[in-house]
């Protein structure tokens, strides 16, 4: 016996709980997650910031389209807030001082209220920086802190208030269309129908959909190393810190400071561990970068960031395989655009306009198609950004 539902989603990271949670308020919807931990992967390593000038453009509208969500979440979501004050701070040596200035004017179009700072106010701000090192910085006082365990839970617990249901350990193995319905099998034998399934399935977008027999899109996962450090100093109040040549990422989290080399190197689907010569290059990083010498890592892990050639997500309907909806590729901005997103690819699950806010942004359904991602000229474009660290 198969359950029969309206929608299945696969995939109980981010992407796959936000989309359950708008999809519950139209029809019955059931969650498929391989894992017993539903943001065992890229979800539960994220660094946990929201700029609204990250990302190109179709994200940059995307983030400034979810802020309201998380100030003001919908009615029983979340008892405590999901976000706190940050603020982020991008500096620059005084040789890259004209392309700092030209990445301001871009940040301006999005946060009007950015401010370009000098290098006395730029160690005011972080007075843990190398002293002499960086000449100049931009200021972004409304990123913010995203609480991600609070966000993924009171997503799980909105959908499950619309009687959304949830599966654990159910890795989807086999996957047929026929006569309207997808059927789809679990890995312990279970059976479900629906006419929609969404790919919510993270680094395992391709594969999940060579199994359904749909297309692939050519998404790359790209390993991102994080390790923590104890700075000896109250680093509380400072801001998430990156470069202009997107070199090195230090947030603090909790008293400590989370440290990354923004490395992007190609894995494949898996469930990343960060390398010995990755973390080696990040505290090198940090010493060059501060007047911090921590004595130890404290903590450490790795991520997989997912992204295709225009580093925009692929979202929406998938004009070859009909009752099939993408939401992949969601890159370094899973987070902190999940709101908007997930309300994006409802609307096209359900075959409907693009919601009119984010029409109002410039998005139409277009920029996400999976269709652009299977054109020749774009599937030669790297997705890599340089080679950072080898
Ligand atoms: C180091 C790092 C820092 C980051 N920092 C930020 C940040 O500051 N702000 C921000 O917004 N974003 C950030 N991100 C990006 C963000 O974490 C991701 O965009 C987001 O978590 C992706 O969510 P997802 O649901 O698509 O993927 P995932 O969380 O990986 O979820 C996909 C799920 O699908 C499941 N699955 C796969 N195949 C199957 C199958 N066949 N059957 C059933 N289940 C299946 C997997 O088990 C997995 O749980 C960061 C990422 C990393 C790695």
């Amino acid at each position: 016996m198969s359950q029969c539902f309206d929608f299945i989603v696969v995939g109980g990271g981010i992407a796959g709980v936000s989309a359950a949670y708008e999809l519950a308020a139209h029809g019955s919807v059931c969650l498929l997650e391989r894992e017993h931990q539903l943001a065992f992967h890229t979800t539960g390593r994220s660094a946990a910031i929201s700029m609204e000038s990250y990302g190109n453009q179709q994200i940059r509208a995307l983030t400034c389209a979810s802020r309201a969500f998380y100030e003001t979440p919908p009615e029983g979501l979340a008892e405590h807030p999901l976000w706190a004050p940050r603020g982020a701070l991008i500096v620059a040596s005084q040789d890259r001082e004209a392309q700092l200035r030209s990445r301001y004017d871009v940040v301006l179009q999005q946060v009007p209220q950015a401010r370009l700072l000098d290098a006395r106010e730029v160690l005011e701000l972080v007075p843990y920086l190398a002293e002499g090192r960086w000449h100049a910085g931009i200021y972004e006082a409304s990123a913010f802190d995203l609480d991600v365990h609070g966000i993924h839970a009171g997503y799980l617990a909105g959908m499950r208030q619309r009687a959304a249901v949830v599966r654990r350990e159910a890795e989807v193995v086999e996957a047929v269309r026929s006569q309207g319905q997808w059927r789809l099998r679990s890995r312990d034998g279970d059976v479900l129908q629906a006419p929609v399934v969404v790919n919510a399935a993270g680094a395992w977008a391709d594969e999940l959909a060579a199994l359904c027999g749909v297309p692939t899109v050519g998404v790359r996962a790209l390993r991102r190393t994080v390790l923590a450090v104890d700075p000896h100093c109250d680093v509380h109040h400072t801001p998430y810190l990156g470069t202009l040549d997107e070199d090195i990422f230090i947030k603090p989290e909790a008293g400590r400071l989370i440290v990354s080399p923004c490395d992007e190197t190609p894995s494949v689907p898996c469930d990343a561990q960060p390398e010995e010569l990755d973390l080696a290059i990040t505290m090198d990083r940090l010493e060059s970068t501060t007047r911090l010498r921590p004595r130890a890592i404290v903590n450490k892990w790795a991520g997989l960031r997912t992204f295709v050639a225009d580093r925009s997500p692929v979202l929406g309907s998938d004009d070859q395989a009909p009752g099939f909806v993408w939401l992949a590729a969601v890159g370094g901005y899973g987070i902190q655009a999940a709101p908007a997103i997930a309300r994006l690819c409802a609307a096209a699950a359900m075959g409907h306009a693009m919601p009119v806010d984010l029409q109002g942004l410039g998005l139409k359904y277009e920029h996400f198609a999976p269709a652009r991602c299977r054109d020749g000229e774009f599937l030669k474009r790297q997705v890599t950004r340089v080679a950072h660290l080898h």
